[in-house]
Parts: C-alpha cells; structure tokens; sequence
C-alpha cells in the first residue's frame, strides 16, 4: 500500500482526477459535476496522507482546521465566480480570438496551464519582493505545517491578483470557458499536491513539477532562504530565473516552516483576513538562523 502512494498519488491526482474533469467538461455534462469530483480529490488527498505522511505530526490540526477550512471554501467560491464571469470579461475585452479550438481538448488545457504557469509565478515572485504585496501573501506563509488543504489557504486579494496575472493573456487569446473551468480545477488538485504531506516520489521529475518536495523549500522561514521555487504548475520559470533550488538529504519539521519575523502571526480566519492592513501587517525580516542549512541550488 505504501508503495503504491508513493509511486501512484501524483500520477492519479494528474492524469485520472484531472483527466475525469477534462472528460465531465468534455462530455458538456454540466460542470456542477466538477464539485463532487473535487470532494474525492480532497479525501483522496487526505486518505493518502493517513497511509504515507512526510511527517506524523503534519496530520495534527494545529487549531488550524476551520481556518483552512474557510479559507477554502471563500477561495474555491472567487474561483468559481471568476469562471462564471468569464463569458462577461470575455465580451467587455476585446480578444483576438486566436485561441488553437481544433486542438485536442486535453492539448488546450495543457497551453492553458503553461501559460497560467508563467504569470501566477511572477505574480508569486513579486509577493516575495514587494512590501505592499508580501503583507497579502504573508497569510500564506503563516502555515507552520505542511498539508495538502493548506495550498488553499491565502488571503482572497493575494489569490485575485496571481488569478488575474495567469489568466488574462489567456482570456486575450480568446479563452474558452471549458478551457477555463479546466484550468481553475487543475489549480486546485496542483495546490493539493503542492503542500501535501504525502512523502510521494516523481524520479527526476521533482526538478521539473512544482510538486511538495521543492515546494517546502518555498516555506523555509528564514528572510531570503524561503525566496526559491515560486512556480505553481512547473519550476521551468525558477530554473531560468535562477530561483530554484533544493537538496535531497533536507528535512523539514515544523520549527522550519511559517516566518521567523512573525512567529505570532493571527491564526483566526478574519484575523487573517484584516492583518494585512494593520500596522502589523508590515513586511518584518529575520536574519537567517546560524544554522538553517540553507537549499543548494542544482541546475536542471
Ligand atoms: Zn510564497
């Protein structure tokens, strides 16, 4: 059983949960069929955490549930509405509709993605760098364990912004709104993925997939250390940007995760949800513990 989590989670989560929603939007059955799907990739994601956790104690709320919980639900909602508003944003801007519609569909949301990929990562980047957008994504960044629900849990501002960023050269290309609901959903099972506490293994294909074990690195909690491997769907942007990094032999336990500068970060929901325009909110630095062990950077 524990071989088959390590090897086979990340192929059914990409390929048969992914692959069943191209085919339920496909099929033109209603996207409503998309919730239920969803649902199963979130308990699926939890069962497989429950039979091979990176760390026991990552499986242990950390009064964080409802939290997660509501950030989820509010976050998934935005998402739905930006799709369902996608028809309206597409006839009040003018597309050139050079969209490739005679590509095969699955063909269609893989371009979506990559392209999705490149802006969500800039966006990302610059939440890092820039002190007025660090204090949205700082909620993010709070987490001090590392879990599948978690990918979800950002402030709404902070997920508008990389939404907007990835999706609207898409929508001047002429965006379909299939391509679009494909896209959403591919987002949420990658941010399933991407902090799950599964201890799964993709081979060499860790260097180039924004999967969990580069993506920790991302959350070390050191001023600078953490600014590595912003990319969601791929590390391709990282690799060229010269921010990607990592090291086999590293663990990580929670004393590593969520930011040194802010130890008392607020763990509520609406907490979370003001903290960003309070005084506290402020970008803070920590220096870099004597001994953090820094990632080394390898080329791809
Ligand atoms: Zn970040």
């Amino acid at each position: 059983m524990h071989t088959l989590v390590r090897y086979g989670y990340v192929p059914f989560m990409l390929l048969a949960v992914n692959g069943a929603a191209l085919a339920v939007i496909a099929s033109g059955v209603g996207k409503v069929w998309l919730l239920p799907l969803l649902l199963l990739a979130i308990a699926v994601s939890f069962a497989a955490e429950r039979v091979l956790p990176y760390h026991d104690d990552w499986n242990r709320a950390h009064d964080d549930g409802p939290r997660d919980t509501a950030h989820a639900v509010v976050n998934e909602l935005l998402t739905l509405g930006g799709v369902a508003a996608l028809p309206l944003m597409a006839a009040l801007i003018p597309a050139a509709d050079v969209w490739p519609h005679r590509w095969p569909f699955a063909l269609q949301v893989l371009a979506a993605v990559l392209v999705a990929d490149l802006g969500i990562t800039l966006t990302h980047l610059a939440s890092h760098k820039i002190p007025a957008l660090w204090r949205l994504h700082a909620v993010h960044h709070s987490v001090e364990r590392a879990y599948g629900f978690n990918g979800l849990m950002k402030h709404p501002l902070h997920q508008t912004l990389e939404t907007v960023a990835g999706v609207t050269p898409l929508v001047l290309l002429g965006l379909p709104t299939t391509v679009a609901a494909a896209l959403a959903f591919t987002v949420a099972v990658q941010l399933l993925l991407q902090h799950s506490n599964v201890d799964y293994r993709v081979g060499p294909l860790r260097a180039l997939l924004a999967l969990n074990q580069a993506h920790r690195f991302h959350h070390l909690k050191w001023a600078g250390i953490g600014d590595v491997n912003f990319g969601l769907f791929t590390l391709i942007w990282d690799h060229l940007l010269r921010t990607y990094s990592y090291d086999p032999d590293r663990r990580f336990t929670s004393d590593d995760l969520g930011m040194a500068a802010k130890p008392h970060y607020p763990g509520g929901y609406l907490a979370q949800l003001v903290e960003p325009f309070r005084p506290s909110g402020a970008c803070a630095t920590a220096k870099p513990a004597p001994h953090p062990s820094p990632a080394r950077s390898q080329a791809m």
